[in-house]
Formats: C-alpha cells, structure tokens, sequence
C-alpha cells in the first residue's frame, strides 16, 4: 500500500486538483445544507421545548446526504451525470436540465477555487502529512467562508473538528510544535473574547461571533500562537477592503470569518513571505 502510495507522488498534483474538484462538488451540498441543518434544529428544539407539533416538512430527515438534490425550481432530481464538477454545468449551459431554471455560477466556482487551493497546497508542500493536513484545512476554511458570507454563522459542526484536527495533525509536530498549537488554539480564542469583551464595554453592542473566536483557536491550533498576530493584522487589512467594496457601512451585517479564513490559508502557504512583507510594510508605514 506505502509502496503504491509513494508511486503516485509524481502525479500529486494532478490527483490533488481532481480531489479538490470533487471536494469542492461535495463542499457546495454543506455550504448550502449546515446553516439549514442548524435552524432545522434550533426549531425542532424550540418547539419540542414548548410542546408544539412538528410540521411534516419537520419530521422530514435533512442531512448531508438526505434528501437527494434536486433542482430549486422544478423539483426534479439531479441525476448523477449531472453531479460532475464543473464539467457537468458546462454540459448543462448552466441551467437545469428540465425547467431551464438557471444554476448558480457559485457552484462551479466553488468546485474550481478547492482543485486550484488543493494543487497549490500539493505544490508547496509536496507528497507529505502537511499537504494531508493542510487540504483538509484548506476544505474546511473554505466551507466557512462561505457559509459565513451567506449567513454570518460559523457552524460549531464545522470550527470545533477543525480545532481537534490541528491539535491532532500537530501532536507530532507536523505544522508547529504541540505547544505552539496548544497555546494557538488558548491564544487564538482568548485574544479576540478580549477584544470583544473591550469592545462591548466601550459600546454596549456585540462586535463579532462566537464563531470568529472558535475559527481563530482553530487557525492558531493548526499554525500555532506566533503566527496569530500576523494573520489578524492580514485579516483586519482584508476585512477593510472587503467592507470598503462591499459598502458595510450601509448596514448590512458583515462577516469577519472569511477574512479570518483567507489570512490562515494565506499564512498557511505563504508564511515566510508574508511574515517579511508584513515587517516591511509596519517599518515602511512607522508604526
Ligand atoms: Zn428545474
């Protein structure tokens, strides 16, 4: 099996980016199913608490692989050539085989943005356990982001595994040294409670999620407490932007989690260079 393993290493990137394909095809059914999963349970808790009757559409299992998909508008069931990533939406032209209904470009996108993150980790790090740890990492950042974006939750379902994920890949040191995952994971979390707790005292509002704070634990768990400051002061300067061009101020709610999740991943592929650019630019800018 090692031996087979090791004679694949030449085609690791390739494998790599067909794996991130059918991650990301995967990666589009949590996106869309998590958030409904998790208000499909705070109703049936809810009611259940207060003795109310479910509804039939309730009672109904709603999974990751239950019910099957189906088309949004028309109802009809994706059929399994019709699962395929990207390939299958330019077969289609981008709509739905039976109404014409038009399909979301995210999907596509999302199935192409995880085969290009995967080759590029499987470039960086090559046949190794930091590119094995580093996809997972990479597909679960992914799946936040977006889901944030949509719907400004950052599931538990999603950062918890991803904090014991980074304490296990590191229990024999493959990103940082346990200790540096461990005080990652305390530092990550407590950092931002602080400067939430600060914050809320100044102002009397709630300035960011709990789930900032758990997917800031995870980064640190995975890429340990010294590269923290690094990637929040990435994330703040990403976050900026992003609000700038979206025109937060406007009073949509916005989500800090998909900056969180780029500056990581950045950091992760990237952290030499980015460590010396960000020294650059605080030298250069006198701080
Ligand atoms: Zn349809």
């Amino acid at each position: 099996m090692l031996a087979f393993l090791h004679g694949l290493a030449p085609f690791a990137v390739p494998l790599a980016a067909l794996t991130g394909l059918l991650t990301g095809s995967f990666l589009n059914v949590v996106i869309y199913r998590v958030p409904v999963m998790m208000e499909r349970g705070w109703t049936v808790f809810a009611k259940e608490h207060l003795g109310l009757e479910l509804t039939a559409a309730e009672q109904q299992p709603f999974n990751l692989i239950k019910p099957d998909s189906r088309c949004p508008k028309c109802y009809t069931p994706v059929k399994p050539w019709q699962n395929i990533p990207v390939v299958s939406y330019l077969l289609l032209g981008g709509k739905c085989g039976s109404c014409k209904a038009p399909i979301s470009k995210r999907y596509p996108l999302v199935e192409l943005l995880t085969g290009i993150l995967f080759a590029a980790v499987t470039c960086q790090y090559g046949w190794s356990m930091v590119t094995l740890g580093g996809l997972i990492l990479t597909a679960l950042l992914i799946a936040l982001a977006f889901i944030d974006a949509d719907t400004q939750y950052l599931p538990d379902q999603l950062t918890l595994p991803l904090i014991w994920l980074g304490l296990l890949f590191n229990l024999d040191g493959t990103f940082v040294p346990l200790a540096s995952a461990v005080l990652g994971a305390v530092c990550g979390y407590m950092s931002l409670w602080m400067l939430c707790y600060i914050y809320k005292l100044l102002t009397g509002k709630i300035g960011m999620g709990g789930g900032d704070l758990k997917l800031l634990a995870a980064l640190g768990a995975w890429l340990g407490a010294g590269v923290l400051p690094v990637l929040v002061f990435i994330a703040a300067l990403i976050g900026i932007v992003a609000a700038l061009v979206m025109r937060v101020a406007k009073g949509r709610p916005f989500a800090f989690g998909p900056s969180l999740a780029v500056a990581g991943w950045l950091v992760f592929i990237a952290n030499d260079k980015i460590s010396a650019a960000v020294r650059w630019w605080l030298g250069v800018s006198g701080f």
